[in-house]
């Protein structure tokens, strides 16, 4: 039986097993598509401290996955299907296996919110995207919409003006919650329209996106814009599924824990975007990964 399995392996769950193994525990970690998390798809991370130029958020995951596995961090690339929270045994089941131990870190992070758009689904992969840093390069020369008011919307309008024509970003209010700097550069970017006080109304297209409609949300008229790319960024929802009436979740699905990273079952951690907390930041991520690893190396008397 292992001390601890850590399910994640973005900068909360690599850091977690980083601490783990320095304390001396038995742990694997569950990761179901690449290390990194949001931050292996961010293009560049500029608030990660250490980094004076800024860092490549995929060279910033490999560089966190590469530590824990030289401290022997054993990362299994499987999906986690089913888990079993409630007991001592704590029982983590994937690719038709059982682990158990006496304790478990959730750092499954979140994932981007969708519009809930007629044909969003459909048209996702055909001009609808999640992930600017990943896709934007294809819309080169492109007209492109942004839709969202937050840091990721901002950087992603900022990100995709060096391939787009044109970069319209529209948000529902009159003010953006993202950081003035971020909203500074964009006014200053000549590719940029921002459109407040607007929201994406419905899209249209055949096999690839054409037309994106707006609606202004004050007076309730519509009008429809060409584009070949419709870029969502309003919002993340917590990967909660998984323990979903095992472990107390708060409003908006984070799963209730402190900054003790402790929740509501005993020996279960959660750290990162997953849990409730006031900022979501890969250095968050990261801190939390220690905390968690920290308590239940105490809480396991280790
Ligand atoms: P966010 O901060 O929650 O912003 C979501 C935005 O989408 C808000 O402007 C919100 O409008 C809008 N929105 C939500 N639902 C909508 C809907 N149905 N239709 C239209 N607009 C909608 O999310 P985020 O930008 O993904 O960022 C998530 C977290 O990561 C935040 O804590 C953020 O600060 C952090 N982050 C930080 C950085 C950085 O520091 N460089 C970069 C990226 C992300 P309202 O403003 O009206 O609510």
């Amino acid at each position: 039986m292992l001390d601890s399995i850590i399910i994640g392996g973005g900068p909360a769950g690599l850091t977690a097993g980083l601490y783990l193994l320095r304390a001396g525990l038995r742990c694997a970690l569950f990761e179901r598509q690449f290390c990194g998390g949001q931050a292996a798809t961010t293009n560049v991370i500029e608030n990660y401290p250490g980094f004076p130029q800024g860092i490549g958020g995929p060279e910033l995951s490999m560089n966190m996955a590469e530590q824990a596995q030289s401290l022997g961090l054993d990362i299994r690339y499987d999906e986690v299907e089913r888990v079993e929270l409630a007991g001592e045994t704590k029982r983590v089941f994937a690719a038709g296996q059982e682990l158990a131990a006496h304790s478990v870190i959730l750092c499954m992070g979140a994932t981007p919110r969708p519009l809930g758009l007629a044909d969003e689904e459909r048209l996702r992969g055909r001009g609808v995207s999640y992930c600017a840093t990943c896709d934007g390069a294809l819309y080169r020369g492109r007209d492109v919409v942004v839709a969202g008011g937050g840091n990721t919307a901002a950087e992603d309008a900022l990100y995709l003006s060096r391939f787009a024509r044109r970069v319209v970003i529209v948000h529902r209010r009159d003010a953006f919650r993202a950081a003035r700097a971020l909203v500074d550069r964009m006014e200053k970017t000549a590719n940029i329209d921002i459109v407040y006080d607007h929201v994406v109304e419905s899209i249209a297209g055949g096999q690839k996106l054409e037309e994106v409609a707006l609606r202004n949300v004050k007076t309730g008229s519509v009008r429809a814009l060409a584009a070949d790319g419709l870029f969502v960024a309003v919002g993340m929802e917590p990967k909660t599924e998984l323990v979903r009436g095992q472990v107390e979740l708060a409003d908006g699905g984070y799963i209730r824990a402190g900054e003790d990273t402790r929740t509501s079952l005993p020996l279960v951690y959660a750290a990162g975007d997953i849990r409730t907390k006031p900022l979501r930041q890969v250095v968050c991520a990261a801190a939390d990964g220690a905390v968690a690893a920290s308590m239940a190396a105490l809480d396991l008397g280790a």
